[in-house]
């Protein structure tokens, strides 16, 4: 895996998501950071995640991988070098708890391996990505899946926030947000990823 820089993630992305855990649909992208830390492989292999910090919440997400600076005018198609799917994983208990006193989300979103990533690909351009459904399975059952049609930002205006904001270059990560159908995992579970129905990685809850 390549050196991780930034790990920017975008919350409440899609409206279904927004709804289902009772939040507000944003007016602009919701934006917060994970440490380099918490990303990890989807390589098959065991991800190890607290375990007694209440209930541990799978969030699947298209992630973007960023190949050059960020300037004005840039188009998603120029400054996006790869693309993978990766997992959000969000301690649900303690961001409620976080979240009623006001407090950073830290502790429920950047804990270490909170962020797996599946192996990039090459970015296929935003026309070809309309066509591609992402899904992750649960024990073999689909609990998940998204496309990018059904974002409340688009990855243009994603893109164009961060960078102007916060800065974008060589190295970053962008976790673009989950679809709907968010929920538990315990340890021993088996999480699977999907490009329409190609795997492109997974992992054992550990
Ligand atoms: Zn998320």
């Amino acid at each position: 895996m390549m050196a991780v820089t930034n790990v920017y993630c975008v919350g409440r992305n899609y409206k279904k998501h927004a709804e289902e855990l009772g939040n507000d649909v944003p007016q602009e992208p919701m934006i917060f950071l994970k440490p380099s830390h918490a990303v990890c492989a989807l390589d098959g292999g065991t991800v190890e995640l607290p375990k007694s910090s209440g209930e541990i919440h799978y969030e699947t997400e298209l992630v973007l991988r960023i190949g050059r600076a960020y300037t004005p005018g840039v188009t998603v198609d120029e400054i996006v070098a790869s693309v993978a799917l990766g997992i959000d994983f969000t301690l649900r208990d303690v961001q409620s708890e976080i979240k009623a006193k006001g407090h950073p989300w830290t502790a429920a979103k950047g804990f270490k391996n909170s962020a797996p990533l599946t192996e990039e690909s090459k970015f296929p351009g935003i026309e070809a990505l309309k066509d591609v459904w992402f899904s992750m399975t649960k024990n073999g059952e689909t609990v998940q899946r998204g496309n990018i049609g059904s974002m409340i930002f688009d990855l243009q205006t994603l893109i164009d926030h961060i960078g102007e904001r916060y800065g974008l270059d060589e190295g970053d990560l962008i976790y673009t947000g989950t679809p709907e159908g968010v929920g538990p995992t315990v340890s021993g579970d088996v999480l699977e990823l999907f490009w329409n129905d190609e795997k492109r990685g997974g992992c054992t809850v550990g």
